[in-house]
């Protein structure tokens, strides 16, 4: 069967994300078989082009040139070119230059086809052990602490896993900022996927705050994902009275506070409130 990029049109190729041997046969035969290769640095995809033997042309398409580029590589399509486009890692249009391409190959009615593969976000959802049914991606979290915090706030409500790009000398600053705004959640940071030093660290936010104080910044590419917000069970506030009431009878408020909390797995401050309630009765 004949693959949609041995003929004329702009194939989206995923190309590593790090180990150079996560590339596909399909990927390696469009690189091959393009007249033209779209890429963000010649130098980068180069390198992967020389590790797999594949003399092809390199032109640059980046978020630069973009604009100035574009209609000349609609006119070569238009006269029945094979172009490919890459980024420099993983699926290009995720977080990379590629939509706008996309999208001025749609309104030219040209062909358009995916030779898909890695891309960081699905890697690091994969891995996180955190709920992968459904999931919001953000793409890059702002590097700003007011835009950080009102993208944040504006995921709050939403019953997903949460997965963000972010800088590693962000990290720390960002994690502050989820805390603040999410609240106590599971979450892990998916570090330098596929490469030598790759590298997971899972916990709830705070733990992941306390890891990176104490390690300091990690270094190389991360992911962030975050867990869903955790469902409190309602509490039945007769039955949490009355446990009090014995507990307290017995034990300190600290400790009976305590007691209640780990028995009905409910909020400390619900508990809190009740005990003291109690006490001034
Ligand atoms: N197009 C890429 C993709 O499909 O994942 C994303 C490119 S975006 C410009 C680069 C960001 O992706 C990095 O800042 C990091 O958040 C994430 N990333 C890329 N490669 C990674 C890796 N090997 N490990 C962890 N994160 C990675």
């Amino acid at each position: 069967m004949a693959d949609p990029y041995s003929k004329p049109g702009l194939t989206l190729v995923s190309t590593p994300i790090g180990n150079l041997g996560d590339i596909s046969l399909r990927a390696i035969e469009a690189l091959r078989s393009a007249d033209k290769i779209l890429c963000e640095d010649t130098r980068v995809s180069k390198r992967l082009l020389e590790k797999h033997g594949i003399v092809s042309r390199l032109s640059n398409y980046h978020e630069h040139n973009a604009k100035l580029v574009r209609p000349k590589i609609i006119d070569g399509l238009k006269a029945g070119a094979k172009i490919v486009l890459i980024s420099d890692a993983g699926t290009p249009s995720i977080s990379d230059p590629g939509y706008q391409l996309v999208k001025a190959c749609i309104k030219n009615d040209l062909k358009i086809s995916t030779v898909p593969g890695p891309t960081a976000l699905i890697a690091a959802l994969t891995i996180s052990g955190l709920p992968t049914d459904s999931f919001y991606f953000g793409g890059f979290l702002p590097n700003k602490r007011n835009a950080r915090r009102k993208k944040l706030l504006e995921q709050k409500e939403l019953e997903t896993t949460l997965i963000f790009y972010d800088s590693a000398k962000r990290l720390l600053n960002s994690l502050k900022d989820a805390n603040y705004c999410l609240g106590e959640r599971s979450a892990a940071i998916a570090r330098e996927l596929t490469k030598i030093h790759e590298d997971v660290q899972r916990g709830n936010i705070l733990e992941l705050i306390e890891y990176y104080e104490r390690n300091g910044p990690p270094k190389g590419e991360v992911v962030v994902v975050i867990g869903p917000p955790t469902k409190k069970p309602n509490v039945d506030q007769k039955e949490l009275k009355l446990m009090l009431q014995e507990l307290l009878s017995n034990n300190s408020l600290r400790d009976s506070v305590k007691l209640a909390t780990d028995k009905l797995g409910v909020s400390r401050s619900i508990v809190y409130e009740q005990a003291l309630n109690i006490n001034k009765e």
